[in-house]
């Protein structure tokens, strides 16, 4: 199998006035195409700089970060914005839904920054809501909606451009265990059945069961797990 990400070397600082304080440093890290990745650590450990490193929306210091053969390391701006467009998904905890807006023109947000016709954005989105069951609830807002179905919605905005890679920030930390596992049975089917590439960040061991792997993060490094 072909890797899909390779960070190698990778070094992050965050500057706080004079303050720097290094989160990564000479991180290496592949994931190959089609991995369902469970990434759990204790708070502050770098869980979450680390997806945005691999998302694009954060930049590191030094070392590479290499997407399907493409350097996105040395991506202007610009180019990572387009790049991310194309390529990643994004799930966070509380969901971050447009409350005015109801689930489909949730879901439509990402397609409306490209040039896709609207027919086409329309069939898109009602993929999308079919593949996370929520067909039926495409006119609800989301204070109409549950917890777990508004997390369905974020996953069907997530999956809308069709992203090779979906990177997931404890998508169930805010729900009861059902609907965590809805949450997670949704992730597993889209990694075996559509191919993503999943990296889930989660503090719950059970969450972490429906990933192939778990990585152990502590205090910037990969460590072995403590059984
Ligand atoms: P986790 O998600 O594992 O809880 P984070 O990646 O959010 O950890 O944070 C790792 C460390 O980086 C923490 O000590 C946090 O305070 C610090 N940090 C995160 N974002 C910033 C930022 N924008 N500026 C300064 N420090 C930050
Ligand atoms: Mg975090």
């Amino acid at each position: 199998m072909s890797d899909l990400i390779k960070l190698t070397n990778v070094t992050k600082n965050y500057r706080r006035g004079k303050e720097e304080i290094n989160i990564f440093t000479g991180l290496n890290l592949t994931i190959p195409k089609g991995d369902f990745v469970a990434i759990m650590g204790p708070s502050g450990s770098g869980k979450t700089t680390l997806l945005n490193l691999l998302g694009g929306t954060d930049r590191c210091d030094r070392g590479e970060i290499v997407f399907d053969g493409e350097h996105i390391e040395a991506y202007s701006e610009g180019q990572l914005a387009a790049w991310r467009a194309r390529n990643v998904g994004f799930v966070f905890q509380f969901y971050n839904l447009m409350p005015v807006l109801n689930a489909a023109q949730n879901v439509e947000l990402p397609l409306m920054l490209t040039s896709l016709p609207v027919k086409k954005r329309r069939e898109n989105v009602a993929t999308a809501l079919k593949i996370v069951d929520l067909s039926d609830r495409a006119k609800h807002r989301p204070k109409e909606l549950s917890g777990g179905q508004q997390q369905r919605v974020a996953i069907a905005r997530a999956i809308v451009s069709d992203p090779k890679l979906m990177l997931c920030d404890e998508p169930t930390g805010d729900l009861d265990r059902a609907s965590a596992n809805e949450i997670l049975s949704t992730l597993q089917l889209l990694n075996r059945e559509l191919g993503k590439t999943i990296i889930m960040v989660t503090h719950d061991p059970e969450a972490a069961r429906f990933a192939t792997r778990t990585l152990h993060l502590d205090k910037g490094h990969f460590v072995e797990a403590i059984s």
